[in-house]
């Protein structure tokens, strides 16, 4: 069951001051909110040629809530999360995570914004073929002030039998798994996810899945996937809809399916 919201329903909290915004979002969502991005607009200049990515938007997202950003191809998502994530910074607008204003952070402050906040996870694995499993995560692990260790984020994402194989010897689906490792396990309270199963079969994907949501529910991490698969939108607490750079709709699903659950 789900019940959709027109975009324009979210409208009145996006134009409040900030403080009456954030009194509202805790208000309404019973919880902090871990985002705000106000106006987000990025333009792409391409020699001659502008190209619009982002045309304004207006969003909050909430401590351990789990996302699914939707939409077709080119519709901004990527754009979208890579802002959040702290690799790009806007044209035009702001965005904070918490009390850090990414927009107005310079180079470093955002490589410490993503060390210290951010686990990424994209659609290909980039393991180090020479190194196992678990040294794959070592290399994070080694540079986190607080980590999991490498065969605990292992044995998180159920591949606690696979510590010594090289990624060659590891399924897609085991290789995306541990890049899933690898991104917690320095206990990011952020995970974003840029269409994780986008390169597995159904039932690979699945599997990813459950170790994300997994993750999202034993650890809370606040969590954000790209998708322009729309059954994967059942597993999400909240599914915003993008479309030629702008939110076409939000969905707050009342009963969340779990990966096993979905058909696609
Ligand atoms: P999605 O993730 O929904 O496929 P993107 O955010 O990747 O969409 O892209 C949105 C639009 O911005 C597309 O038209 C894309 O071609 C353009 N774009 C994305 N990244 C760049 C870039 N680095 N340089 C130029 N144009 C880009």
């Amino acid at each position: 069951m789900s019940e959709v919201e027109s975009p324009a329903a979210t409208a009145p909290l996006s134009t409040a001051p900030l403080s009456t915004y954030e009194t509202s979002a805790a208000v309404i969502a019973g919880r902090e909110a871990a985002f705000e991005a106000r106006g987000l607009t990025k333009i792409y200049h391409m020699g001659e040629v502008d190209v619009q990515a982002l045309r304004g938007i207006d969003l909050a997202l909430y401590e351990g809530e789990f996302v699914v950003l939707l939409g077709p191809s080119g519709s901004g998502k990527s754009t979208l999360l890579n802002i959040l994530g702290g690799l790009d910074i806007p044209t035009a607008g702001s965005v904070r995570y918490h009390h850090h204003d990414l927009t107005a952070a310079g180079e470093s402050a955002l490589t410490r914004y993503r060390r210290e906040h951010v686990g990424f996870v994209f659609q290909f694995y980039n393991l180090i073929p020479s190194l196992t499993a678990e040294e794959n995560v070592a290399l994070v692990t080694e540079i986190s002030t607080s980590p999991m260790r490498p065969d605990e984020a292992l044995r998180l994402v159920g591949l606690g039998e696979r510590l010594h194989h090289f990624p060659a010897q590891l399924s897609g689906g085991e290789q995306q798994r541990v890049a899933i490792a690898r991104a917690v396990a320095k206990r990011p309270s952020v995970l974003l996810c840029d269409e994780p199963t986008g390169a597995l079969d159904v039932r690979t994907g699945i599997v990813v899945l459950e170790a994300i949501e997994r993750i999202n529910r034993d650890l809370g991490t606040t969590t954000v996937v790209i998708t322009h698969n729309a059954s994967i939108a059942d597993m999400a607490d909240r599914v915003i809809s993008l479309s030629d750079g702008r939110i076409s709709g939000v969905k707050h699903n009342t009963t969340k399916k779990s990966p096993h659950e979905l058909e696609w």
